[in-house]
């Protein structure tokens, strides 16, 4: 019921099949949209967006132990360990 179709990547202007595979693969998960890019663009868009929130580290809510107040660590908290905000921290 799927065949093979040529689109136009929106990236690169190259034509890439969208293989009837692909298509029920796509079916199945419910996506309407074809694809734009061919793969070498979507891998590329991929790997930029990975690579930029690589680049800023995830931060955790928690509460100081010394002073009370929220602040946020670059790791997760534990339990067992206390935790302190940079100002207290610096002390
Ligand atoms: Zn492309
Ligand atoms: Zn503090």
């Amino acid at each position: 019921m799927f065949q093979d179709k040529t689109i136009v990547c929106k990236d690169c202007g190259q034509e890439f099949t969208f293989t009837a595979n692909e298509q029920e693969f796509f079916a199945e998960k419910g996506f309407t949209n074809e694809p734009q890019r061919c793969k070498p663009c979507r891998d590329a868009r991929k790997g930029a967006s990975n690579n930029r929130q690589g680049g800023e580290r995830q931060m955790f809510d928690a509460v100081c132990a010394s002073c009370g107040r929220s602040c946020k660590v670059p790791f997760q908290p534990r339990t067992d360990r206390p935790v302190y905000c940079s100002d207290c921290f610096r002390k």
